[in-house]
């Protein structure tokens, strides 16, 4: 068996596999020529970011049967191209969580505690003893944002510290918080609770610049924000003018909007403890990473056994072709709920009607949870992990299928029950292999679930279109379809939008908030898919 090894690892994951009796060959920087020469005998390769795996790596590589990504991202790697030569791709996630968790406790003891400001003046030749008054952890709130792989090794860690945690996380469920013993609330509540908020959410649409000024405003007064996560989240001007203000007490920083930031406004106040994005880099972290994938590796060479796959639905390749576009159906109304709901989604409701009755609800299954998950996880959803996700974060599934006939062939129902209510959407495939919703909320609604889409509830009155037409028009965004649907509780609008650069200027906040003011609207959405 042969193993490349083409980015730099710990010595331990070749070693690991040389104890097999297999040839490793480890070495960083061969160009791809050279690692396409290499890979003619190779049975596994192994990288992290820097090595490009693309489709004519894999091509020169007859014999390969699994890339490993020594880390989460898999970005490099052309997993479509791996798929269709059955090729493995797996990855290690969370291997970090640990040395990230330990990192945002040692940030919020240094803001509570001033240890670099007092340091720094031991250094300076002072002895501030006065001016240095500290306030202990005992007994503060904890706020984490984010209860996932490193949210909840935080919280493990601060209630070491005696801390009462509460944290927001949409995608968890009640019983995980609860055997964490943390208290899930809303956003808002933790705004208000928290004497300290730590961040560990991934960066998204819906998340980019979260703790905006308005956000921090309604902060408790004397909050630290604690930041190990991504710069985006946080507007730094915000943060900036709210902790010269007094508002914010301090934060500590180990991520930035620009690495390295590009103006130290932020990082040269007193009141911040800044470190360069060194949260991971851990000699544990790095073997971890490396030992992780090396048995990943050799489970999968040696018996076959498949960890941490990203790829590879096990179905056959007719069934997969047969399946495609309701899969990209599925996984469509998944992404289309999760972005109209704010509230913990507690329980999935998945419903085939028509042919789909008898297909493979596995990968239909997987496409849903897929929708629902990535715009939420920082590590990469698929097909073949998405159902183990699901398990891991709590989320109830509920299957089931139906002979009732319905106007189409076949047709997907998705309900989410989250803890404010329930959302649901319908959705079939129409000629050729264009995946639409037909059904919102019970009301018949239909629109191609593609693109930039403004979902709008309003009370059925008379006007409303014509009001949201006039908001999209000042605001020079196109409508490119407007489908409208009446039911007992009211109507519902989905209005396709272009938001390329020619015709319209994409669809913001402030336009949102424009339509949510029309009296009649009751809620109003962007969803993009
Ligand atoms: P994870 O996917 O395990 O957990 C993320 C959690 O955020 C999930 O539980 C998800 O449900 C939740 N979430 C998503 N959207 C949310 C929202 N709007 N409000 C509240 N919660 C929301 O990821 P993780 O491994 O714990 O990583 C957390 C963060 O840390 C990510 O941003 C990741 O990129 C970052 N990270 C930073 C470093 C570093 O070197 N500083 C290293 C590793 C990871």
């Amino acid at each position: 068996m042969k193993v490349i090894i083409a980015d730099p690892l710990p010595l331990s994951a070749a070693e690991l596999l040389r104890a097999e009796g297999w040839t490793v060959d480890a070495r960083a920087g061969r160009s791809a020529a050279e690692l396409q020469a290499d890979l003619g005998a190779a049975d596994g390769l192994i990288v992290r970011s820097a090595t490009q795996v693309d489709a004519d790596l894999i091509a020169a590589a007859p014999r390969l049967r699994v890339v490993a990504r020594a880390g989460t991202g898999v970005d490099n790697i052309d997993l479509d191209a791996a798929s269709r030569r059955g090729i493995l791709v797996l990855n290690a996630p969370g291997a970090n969580s640990i040395s990230v968790a330990e990192h945002a406790c040692a940030l919020m003891l240094a803001l509570a505690r001033s240890v670099p400001r007092a340091d720094a003046s031991m250094k300076d030749g002072r002895w501030e003893k006065k001016t240095l008054h500290g306030a202990e952890l005992r007994g503060k709130c904890l706020g984490l944002l984010g209860l996932g792989r490193i949210g909840r090794e935080v919280a493990r860690r601060a209630q070491a510290f005696e801390m009462r945690i509460v944290a927001h996380d949409p995608y968890i469920s009640a019983q995980i918080a609860g055997d964490l013993d943390v208290e899930l609330v809303t956003l808002d509540a933790l705004c208000e609770q928290a004497d300290y908020i730590s961040l560990h959410l991934p960066s998204t649409a819906g998340t980019r610049g979260l703790f905006d000024s308005a956000r921090l405003a309604r902060c408790k007064r004397g909050v630290r924000i604690i930041n190990t996560a991504r710069g985006d989240l946080i507007d730094e001007g915000g943060l900036a003018d709210a902790i010269s203000s007094g508002h914010v007490a301090g934060a500590g920083l180990d991520v930035f909007d620009t690495e390295p930031p590009a103006v130290a406004t932020l990082t040269h106040l007193p009141e911040v403890v800044a470190t360069p994005h060194i949260a991971a880099s851990t000699k544990e972290a790095q073997e971890l990473v490396g030992l992780e994938t090396a048995t990943c590796v050799r489970e999968y060479l040696r018996s076959g056994v498949v960890r941490n796959a990203v790829n590879f639905p096990s179905v056959s390749a007719e069934e997969f072709k047969r399946l495609q576009p309701y899969v990209s159906l599925a996984e469509r109304l998944g992404s289309f709920l999760a972005q109209l709901t704010e509230d913990r989604i507690e329980c999935v409701g998945i419903r085939y009607y028509g042919d789909l009755a008898h297909r493979n609800h596995d990968m239909l299954v997987g496409a849903v949870l897929v929708g629902l998950f990535r715009a939420v996880l920082s590590s990469t959803v698929t097909l073949v992990n998405a159902r183990s996700i699901a398990q891991q974060r709590g989320l109830e599934i509920i299957e089931s299928h139906s002979t009732r006939p319905r106007n189409f062939t076949s047709l997907i129902s998705v309900k989410l029950h989250t803890s404010s209510g329930e959302h649901w959407a319908e959705g079939a495939v129409f000629e050729p292999q264009e995946p639409r919703l037909v059904l919102l909320d019970g009301v018949e609604v239909e629109t191609p679930l593609d693109g930039a889409l403004i979902v709008i509830r309003n009370s059925d009155q008379p006007g409303v279109i014509g009001e949201v037409g006039t908001i999209l028009g000042r605001h020079r965004v196109n409508i490119a379809t407007f489908a409208l649907g009446r039911g007992a509780e009211g109507a519902v609008g989905v209005v396709s939008v272009e938001t390329g650069s020619g015709s319209s200027q994409g669809v913001g906040a402030e336009l949102l908030d424009e339509i949510r003011r029309i009296p009649a609207v009751r809620q109003a959405a962007i969803v993009q898919l």
